[in-house]
């Protein structure tokens, strides 16, 4: 499954950041950034740091070790409701076609088609697998006799997170456990 917060480069040692309460400053996508980013906002004094890397960066005036989970200083108002993203979309329909349930060879259904004036926003477009999204065609679901199990809404990035639970990324550092609810231990 094809996951944004998936980091291909662990080596590329991003850094969690987490808002000024501790919790993660977004979830889908998670925040991660560059280490680059994390230095600089380190000397902007914007954040403090709160775990690092082994490994260090160098010049000729300093020396640190790569920060991996930073917290800002300043605390930022989250957004109530997520991006709309592929990956969101699909999360938002917890990876299940919503016409047949199948998690298998899913894309993206025009509820009330295109060529019918449908608009591609999340209250118009649903998770369906390509046989169902075939069989569908350029009609509306009434016209092709088929029932969307849960009508297509737009979430707030509470629900997102709700569905989240059951896809966590990846790859997560060691240093990150204990700032996302990931953790297992917080759905016991
Ligand atoms: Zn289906």
């Amino acid at each position: 499954m094809y996951h944004p917060d998936v980091i291909r480069h662990p080596e590329s040692c991003p850094a969690l950041v987490l808002n000024a309460d501790y919790t993660p400053l977004s979830y889908y996508p998670l925040s991660l950034w560059p280490w680059q980013t994390a230095i600089k906002a380190v000397f902007l004094d914007r954040v403090d740091i709160v775990s690092t890397y082994e490994r260090e960066v160098h010049s000729p005036s300093f020396q640190m070790k790569i920060p991996s989970v930073i917290a800002l200083k300043q605390y930022v108002r989250p957004s109530a409701y997520p991006a709309f993203t592929r990956f969101n979309l699909f999360l938002r329909d917890r990876f299940t076609c919503q016409y047949c349930g199948s998690p298998h060879d899913l894309t993206f259904d025009h509820v009330v088609p295109r060529r019918a004036g449908g608009r591609t926003t999340w209250e118009n477009v649903a998770t369906a697998c390509s046989p169902c999204n075939l069989r569908k065609g350029g009609r509306t679901p009434k016209e092709a006799h088929m029932k969307l199990t849960v009508p297509p809404i737009r979430p707030t990035t509470w629900q997102l997170q709700e569905h989240g639970r059951a896809f966590p990324p990846n790859h997560l550092h060691d240093s990150w456990h204990d700032w996302l609810y990931w953790d297992v231990e917080l759905l016991a």
